[in-house]
């Protein structure tokens, strides 16, 4: 084992997406697991497969989709410690090349005593039992004692004793509830290194979240005591105040690495975009102030600092945006650049697209290109966002007119393509445009949504950049014929989100409605085909 690599192991798509207002459909995760590759993770947690359909059909996806990647990650899998779990997590990653079982039991008194109700004992044979029923079915077994920071130290020894005993090759020590400190994590691992790993051929990881904001630096403690493997997430995303942050941790161990003594293999380049991927998934915005990814992270604003910078980068830059991928690449196409020259650059990009996904990202640069001559990498990347993964569409927009101002009542008319080719128009007046053009498509499609999230984000600077606006519509309750009463008072709502692009802001609210529209429509097929099956 390399003992100067910190193993990254990103849980963005499990614990990033089981914080509130974080989820994101199968084909997000797809895409964003497609990024963590790119940028070199080691470890891609995909999910927690027993948690649900959609969560199993994720996992299973991306483990099919890791074979045609060039960087192949260990695709990873959460578990209960209970047979059903390792068995639901065992079928969604048969396919991947490189699987891992991830099985977790808490150790604290106070989960034991309020949430297992099992004893101490009971806790060993069970983390015994399951880490040997999960080796039947992979190789590679991680072990994580829940509330690791507040268990008493003795029993957490003998849990992780058990575990290595019965073929985990990993064992991760999470902070579960963000309550450790530097020093005293560092304590607890190296606590670990001797009593427990005693030289043996075992991987210890971090696993630390941002309560008191050092999930952070709690990481690089660990590290320092020896943790090989760091799990963290890309914006800091998860559980309350989110996981570590992948972006901090790698530049950290990067940009300090002689201090550290260790590094990743992380293609840092790759973080920018990493970053602005999972922000547009999930809806949830990177701060200005951010470190590493946020818009002023680079940023010199003050006149001595900006005096500095032109004499020498060195005396106000730790490190430099390129290196981070923040820099909005080349511009290198213009409007009278080729499909060809398209396609190539966006391959650079990692986007290989099919014909129609190229003709349809082809049609709408060019629509961009004229309007504003040069597009950068960022506005291609969202360019393609609006374009790709749409899935089978009810509805189409064809036309979308507005009139607002200070002395006018905002009104939109809308014309769709529906089902059948039909053609669907509708006028509606609203509290201002984006409202009015919501209320016109709802006339047209029946209102099957509400709208829960509207956000509008300029993918690069200046006052022509194209617009991204995400929209999710969470589904309306359905109705007895008879009444006015909720048909399903206690059954979960889902929700659809939907992406649209354009350099005018209320076209591509009219293209993300829309979009979310047949989203929600895509997802009630889908549900309606499992209670079906
Ligand atoms: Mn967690």
């Amino acid at each position: 084992m390399n003992d100067d690599i910190v193993r990254i192991f990103d849980t963005t798509l499990r614990d990033g997406e089981q914080a509130p207002g974080c989820s994101m459909t199968v084909e997000e995760k797809r895409q964003v697991a497609r990024q963590l590759a790119r940028l070199g993770v080691d470890v891609i947690e995909a999910g927690f497969p027993a948690a649900s359909p959609g969560d199993w059909d994720a996992v299973r996806a991306i483990a099919e989709d890791a074979r045609d990647w060039p960087l192949t990650p260990i695709i990873c899998g959460l578990a209960r410690a209970t047979r059903k779990d390792i068995e639901a997590a065992a079928t969604a990653l048969a396919t991947a090349e490189r699987r891992r079982i991830h099985t977790f039991l808490a150790t604290s008194d106070v989960h034991l005593k309020f949430k297992l109700q099992m004893n101490r004992q009971q806790v060993i044979d069970r983390v015994s039992e399951m880490v040997s029923y999960a080796r039947t079915f992979v190789d590679d077994v991680e072990f994580s004692p829940e509330d690791a920071s507040r268990s008493d130290v003795g029993f957490l020894h003998d849990v992780l004793r058990a575990a290595i005993d019965t073929g985990a090759t990993t064992l991760n020590i999470p902070d579960t509830v963000g309550y450790t400190t530097p020093d005293e994590y560092f304590a607890l691992i190296s606590g670990i290194f001797t009593e427990v790993v005693a030289g043996r051929h075992i991987t210890i990881s971090t696993h630390c979240h941002d309560d008191l904001g050092l999930a952070v630096a709690n990481s690089l403690a660990g590290v320092q005591a020896g943790a090989r493997q760091v799990e963290c997430t890309i914006n800091g995303l998860g559980e309350r105040a989110g996981n570590a942050a992948l972006e901090e941790v790698v530049m950290a161990l990067r940009t300090r690495r002689a201090r550290y003594g260790a590094d990743t293999r992380l293609r840092t380049e790759e973080i920018g975009r990493a970053s602005r991927l999972v922000a547009r998934c999930t809806g949830v915005r990177v701060p200005p102030n951010k470190a590493i990814v946020g818009a002023n992270a680079f940023a010199h604003e003050a006149g001595i600092h900006q005096d500095g910078m032109l004499k020498n980068r060195d005396t106000y830059e730790i490190m430099h945006a390129e290196h981070v991928g923040l820099e909005g690449g080349r511009l290198v196409l213009g409007k009278h650049s080729g499909r060809a020259a398209l396609r190539a650059h966006l391959a650079t990009l990692g986007h290989t697209l099919e014909d129609a996904e190229c003709d349809a990202v082809f049609a709408r640069f060019k629509e961009v290109a004229d309007r504003k001559k040069v597009v950068d990498d960022r506005e291609l990347e969202v360019i393609v966002a609006g374009e790709t993964h749409r899935g089978s569409s009810t509805y189409r927009l064809e036309l979308v007119q507005v009139s607002c101002g200070t002395h006018a009542i905002p009104t939109a008319t809308v014309k769709l393509r529906g089902p059948d080719d039909r053609e669907l128009v509708a006028a509606a007046q609203g509290d201002g445009p984006v409202d009015a053009v919501c209320r016109a498509i709802n006339d047209c499609v029946g209102d099957i949504g509400e709208l829960i999230e509207f956000s509008v984000d300029a993918a690069a600077e200046g006052i022509n950049a194209v617009g991204g606006v995400s929209i999710r519509l969470r589904e309306r309750a359905a109705r007895h014929d008879d009444g006015d009463m909720p048909a399903h008072d206690e059954a979960p709502k889902f929700t659809a989100s939907g992406f649209g692009v354009h350099t005018d802001i209320i076209v591509a609210t009219a293209e993300a409605y829309v979009a979310a529209v047949n989203g929600l429509i895509r997802t009630r097929a889908r549900q309606m085909a499992e209670v079906a099956a």
